[in-house]
This record gives structure tokens, sequence and C-alpha cells, in this order.
């Protein structure tokens, strides 16, 4: 193994895939991949050593971390930046309150590694050569923090923080730490959950004895004892991405009492059969983290060779259903386009699978309002493809076709 921990230059990237003895065809396509994605070029020696490289084309990790050109597809016309309109939730830089009762905050803009299908694009991560990312959080974390304890204060409905970004673990301990102090006070809180993929990117960060565990652990307890839960959302894809390591750190998480839950995506040729989805289950169980959401891919533009249609995702539902107790069972979800929130994806009102456009509403957020997702156009007749393509298509049309 090189002395080399995070890949984040072209020319790092170029030696690197030198070194494995990547054929030049492979290498150009990988760099010209990375050049139009949304997301920054950022990879961590964990990642590196969990991709197969005898395997490359196929590998379910380097097709999330390294993007090659020719898998690139042109965007849906209904595909947006800011696909979840979280923009318009927002109440403070950061600050999501979409729901009544729970609320997202963004910690950080930055990820120990960068995925290319982040939903979350327009803002996590350097501006790239494709993407200029909103400068959306530059407050202070003391003014971030202040803002959010005074709101959490004054709202005493909210029971439920999301602490995400970008990525918790790239917030210093003893900022994190303040964060805790400050949260623990509010006796409307209930539920305390930090967002971190790092059991991928580095699970070293997150073994017993490092000042993240430490931190995470001791307020794991001290939460409880104030009748609140501090709990870890992580972000695992598929079983390829567990090593010893992750292992460890997660079952150390475990042993420790945090309650660790599992968000997957759900990538087209990455986790979009029923043996990957099974196989990710069983490696959560026997790593101490409860499998929680399995989301459709969010309608964001540049990740089209992504998505999967909504159908691929209630297939797979149905076939591991009855296949695990049902707490360890993940809920099939569609967090809908333009901020309809969270539905699982057997709530839609209809599916018109000739058109592959589903609608979907939300009760609580917004009545009778309908929202819409749309299956990739590659999983539809090509008459039906040229009508989307040529702008002839017409959302209430095909709803009104469907009543
Ligand atoms: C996803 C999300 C939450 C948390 O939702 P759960 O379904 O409770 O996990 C909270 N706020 C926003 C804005 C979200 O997108
Ligand atoms: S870890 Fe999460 S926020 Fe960071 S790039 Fe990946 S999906 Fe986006």
């Amino acid at each position: 193994m090189p002395e080399m921990r995070i890949i984040f230059t072209k020319s790092d990237l170029l030696s690197y895939l030198t070194l494995m003895n990547v054929n030049s065809e492979l290498k150009n396509d990988i760099v010209d991949g990375i050049s139009s994605n949304s997301m920054s070029l950022r990879v961590t020696e964990h990642i590196i050593n969990k991709i197969d490289w005898n395997n490359l084309i196929s590998d379910p990790i380097r097709k999330q971390f390294l993007p090659m050109r020719s898998e690139y597809l042109p965007d849906h016309p209904s595909l947006k930046m800011d696909s979840l309109a979280e923009s318009k939730s927002q109440i403070n830089p950061g600050l999501i309150h979409r729901y009544p009762n729970k609320i997202l905050f963004l910690i950080t803009t930055f990820c120990p590694a960068y995925c290319s299908f982040c939903t979350r694009s327009y803002l996590v991560g350097p501006s790239t050569q494709t993407l200029k990312k909103s400068k959306n959080l530059n407050k202070s974390f003391s003014d971030s923090f202040k803002y959010l304890i005074n709101y959490l204060n004054s709202n005493a409905n909210i029971n439920d923080v999301v602490i995400s970004g970008g990525d918790v673990t790239m917030v210093k301990p003893l900022i994190i730490k303040e964060l805790f102090d400050r949260l623990i006070k509010i006796e409307s809180l209930k539920t305390i959950r930090l967002a971190t993929r790092t059991l991928l990117f580095d699970p070293n960060q997150l073994l017993p004895s490092t000042s993240l565990f430490e931190v995470i652990a001791m307020y794991s307890d001290k939460f409880r004892q104030c009748n609140k839960e501090l709990s870890i959302q992580c972000h695992f894809n598929h079983a390829n991405e567990f090593s010893d390591l992750s292992k460890k750190a997660s079952l150390a998480l475990w042993h420790s009492g945090v309650v660790i839950r599992n968000q997957t995506v759900l990538l087209d040729g990455i986790n979009s059969s029923v043996d990957t989805q099974r196989n990710l289950i069983e490696k959560l169980i026997e790593s101490g983290i409860q499998p929680y959401y399995v989301y459709q891919m969010d309608m964001v533009a540049n990740v089209e060779h992504f998505r999967t249609s909504l159908s691929t995702s209630i297939n797979i539902s149905k076939a591991l259903t009855g296949l695990f107790p049902g707490f360890q069972l993940p809920r099939f979800i569609v967090d809908l386009p333009s901020g309809g929130g969270k539905r699982s994806v057997y709530e839609y009102e209809f599916y018109d699978k000739k058109y592959g456009v589903s609608g979907f509403k939300s009760p609580l957020l917004s009545g009778e309002k309908l929202y819409y997702y749309c299956d990739p156009l590659r999983y539809l007749d090509p008459d039906v493809e040229q009508k989307w393509n040529n702008q002839l298509f017409n959302f209430k049309e095909v709803h009104n076709e469907n009543q």
C-alpha cells in the first residue's frame, strides 16, 4: 500500500490509477467522469482499499466515488439541483424546518470523502468545474448554535434534531461537545441524531479512545440520564463497504449503548437487486446497526445514471418482506421533489408506469397537493421517452388519465 491517505487532486488520482495498472482508456474515462461531476474528488484510503481493482468497471464502491464519463446519462427533464427544495424550508443558514416536530441542522458542508450522487450537491463540498456551490453556511458555529438553541427553546413542539451536513465528523469533537452541552438543557428535545458516513470513509476515527468516540459514548450516557437518546445515522450502500475496522467501530459504539441506524440510497447497478440489499442488511445487523431507510434516489440533476424506477424499489422491498424481523426491515422511502417530504414508496395516489410518473400527497405538510416522482426515461418505451424530451408531457393530464 503506497503512502496515500486521501486522494483529492487529479494528479494524485492519476498516479494511483497508474500504480494499480488501470489501462489508459479507463483512466481517461474516470478523469473525465470526475470533471463532469457535481461533487469534488475526495477519496480516503479506506475507500480505496475496499475497491476491487480487478473488477473496476463493475465495482459498487468505485461507481460511487470514481464515476466514469461513459456512465453518465442525460438528465430527465424534471431533474433539479436542490430537488428536495431544502432552501425553501430554510429558516436560518443550515437550519431546515419542514416537519412540525423535527428539525434538520446542517453543521458543515464538508465530508471526509464525496459521494458523486450526493442529494445535497448544491451545497456540499467545494465548487467543481460543473457546479458552483451555494455559500449557505458562512456563519460561525457560535452564531448557528445560538440560533438553533433559541429556536428549539421557543418551539417546544420540536423533539428531534438531525445534525447533518456534510458529515458531522468534520467538526472538531470539542465543538460537538459544546453543542451537546447546550442541547442537553432543552427539556422538550428527546432525540439527537448524528449523520455521518465515517464508518465507511475512515472508521479509525470512530474507534474506542479516539476523541470523537469518547465524546459520543460519554454524551450518549449523559443524554440517556436525561431521558434523551443520542443516535448515529450512518450510510452504507453495499456490504462490500464494510471492513473489519468498520465493524469494530460500529460494534464498539453499540456496546457503549449508542443506537446506530443506517440509511441506504438505492443506486442503479450498485445495490438495485434483492441479493445486494439482503447481504447489506445481514452485514448491518451483525455490525450492531439497524437498517432504517432505503431511499429512492432523489431527482437531482447530473445523477441520472444512478436513479432507478419506483417499481425497482417496490419490488425489492416486497421480496425482502418476511426475511428479517420486522424491526430490522428497512422502510423504502421516496423523499418527494419540491419539498413534499418523505413517503413510503407504497403510498402513491397513482403510478402510471407507461409515463413513469407516480403522484404522492403529503397530507400533514400540504393537504391535497400532488408531488410527482419520475422514473428514468430509460425504463420507458422509446415513443414515450420522445414525448418527454419534446416537452409534450403534462403531469395533470397523466393524473387525470389515472383517475
Ligand atoms: C429526513 C428529514 C428529517 C428526518 O426525517 P425522519 O424520517 O424522521 O428520519 C428531518 N428534517 C428534514 C428536513 C428531513 O429531510
Ligand atoms: S457523505 Fe452524505 S453529505 Fe457527504 S457527499 Fe456523501 S451523501 Fe453527500
